[in-house]
């Protein structure tokens, strides 16, 4: 008999369908303190509910972020997901770690100048340009990536009319063996438009094809599909050299790392399941660095990474109205927020935590925000001690795309508080008035009286 290869053994985070060594029910401890701020002297001070996102927390994801890409790639550049959490305070810590601008909309791009990141730090993504954001991104030399052959050929035309080399990207997608593929955005590797779109610019001559881009999905669980994802770009990035002699600056490999969030549908939380960023990192710099590139050909790895740098750093603080009994039974709670404010209810079960101590009792509860509307349900089912009116608590991991995608409906919005590196809660949102959403409305004279 052979005798057997020696294999080293391996630590690896716990896989989906096993068990977390506490069991499932994560909810059970308190959490009566964000960054040292007791979360009822914040609701006191702030007004309930209220968002609070933590810096220490970002900085220290974005630092480790870092660290891990720069430990194993030398050319590294993150940019900042906009769309993500556009809050300028939010943006602005991101730009002090050293993190460019990610806009998908001309009114992102005027947020992150407005910011001051400088108008060639800022990547230009998104389906929707019109001509007067290309003409201003071509006039500040920001790196424009191309969704569509539309666009390309507008681009050509205003390039030549406006005598200018506009620096551009195209933005890939292709299969990684995630199903269903996002192939909406962007020219499709396989079927050969990444490489029609690359031959066109590069017979143009008016365009200054400069890197390749892509985002192949949001909250993507297998960190080998970027290690796919990351081999096709590179093998892009070498047909243009092989063809043109051209060497491009960088591949954005976009964003879509998964956050600690919990699917719904999913057996685990998602704190025990979830890829770290370490083996999206290993997936993706492994493939470029096997690719092939020469030396000094090596590209800019850039990565526009938001939600798994952001989600964590997040709470969302409320307060119980009222309890009551369905006529199933079940006791069901309900809640100062709604889903207009935690969009991502609807596709996490997020984890919530009494902001108070509490016995072992516990009961499975349905969750509702104060919304008139059936849909209005924060978790279907929850395992919770039993809140009474005016208890607090906290959800857990909202920092990303709630407060972007939050509706003004029925109620109005909850401000946002930052608390500093030395515990200290700054307001960098104030809380929405009658006035505030009234302010673009206009009520024509004759419609100003009534009598009843
Ligand atoms: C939304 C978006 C991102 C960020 O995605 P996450 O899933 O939050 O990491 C990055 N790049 C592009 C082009 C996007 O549209």
């Amino acid at each position: 008999m052979d005798k057997k290869q020696y294999e080293r053994p391996m630590i690896k985070p716990l896989n989906t369908g096993l068990m977390n060594k506490f069991g499932t029910k994560t909810e059970y401890t308190p959490k009566t303190h964000i960054d040292g701020n007791r979360v009822s002297d914040l609701l006191e001070e702030y007004g309930s509910p209220l968002f609070v996102l933590s810096e220490r927390k970002i900085r220290e994801n974005i630092r480790s972020a870092k660290r891990i890409f720069e430990t194993r790639y030398p050319k590294v550049q993150f940019a900042w997901s906009y769309k993500t959490n556009y809050l300028n305070a939010v943006c602005n810590i991101f730009h002090q770690e050293g993190s460019w601008g990610e806009v998908v909309s001309m009114f992102e791009y005027e947020k992150a100048m407005k910011n001051g990141v400088p108008t060639d730090k800022i990547l230009f993504n998104g389906p929707d340009k019109t001509d007067e954001d290309l003409i201003v991104a071509i006039n500040n030399n920001s790196p424009i990536h191309i969704d569509h052959l539309d666009e390309l050929y507008r681009l050509t035309e205003l390039a030549k009319e406006m005598h200018k080399k506009p620096r551009v990207a195209i933005r890939v997608n292709m299969d990684t063996g995630i199903h269903p593929m996002w192939d909406r955005f962007g020219f499709n590797y396989e079927n050969g438009q990444a490489w029609e779109a690359i031959n066109k610019i590069m017979a143009s001559e008016t365009l200054d094809l400069i890197g390749l881009h892509c985002h192949i999905g949001t909250y993507m669980l297998m960190a080998s599909a970027y290690g796919v994802a990351a081999s096709k770009m590179a093998d892009l990035a070498l047909s243009i050299k092989k063809r043109y002699d051209k060497t491009i600056t960088y591949i954005d490999m976009g964003g879509g790392f998964a956050s600690k969030n919990t699917l719904k549908g999913a057996y685990q939380p998602g704190t025990d399941t979830v890829p770290e960023i370490h083996e999206y990192a290993e997936a993706i710099t492994t493939a470029l660095l096997n690719a092939g590139f020469e030396n000094d050909d090596l590209p800019y790895l850039y990565l526009e990474t938001g939600r798994a740098l952001i989600d964590d750093a997040g709470f969302l603080l409320g307060s119980v109205i009222s309890n009551k009994r369905l006529s199933d039974g079940r006791r069901a709670t309900i809640m100062d927020f709604g889903v207009n404010i935690l969009f991502t209810a609807f596709w996490y079960n997020h984890k919530i935590s009494p902001a108070q101590e509490f016995s072992h009792h516990t009961e499975d509860t349905v969750m509702y925000g104060p919304l008139c509307m059936n849909i209005d349900v924060i978790r279907e089912n929850v395992t919770m001690p039993p809140l009474n009116k005016g208890d607090n608590v906290v959800v857990h991991y909202v920092g990303a795309y709630n407060i972007t995608q939050s509706m003004q409906f029925i109620s109005l919005r909850p401000a946002v508080v930052l608390i500093d590196t030395k515990d200290t809660p700054h307001i960098i949102k104030n809380k929405e008035t009658l006035e505030d959403v009234e302010v673009k409305e206009v009520k024509p004279e004759y419609l100003s009286t009534f009598e009843l």
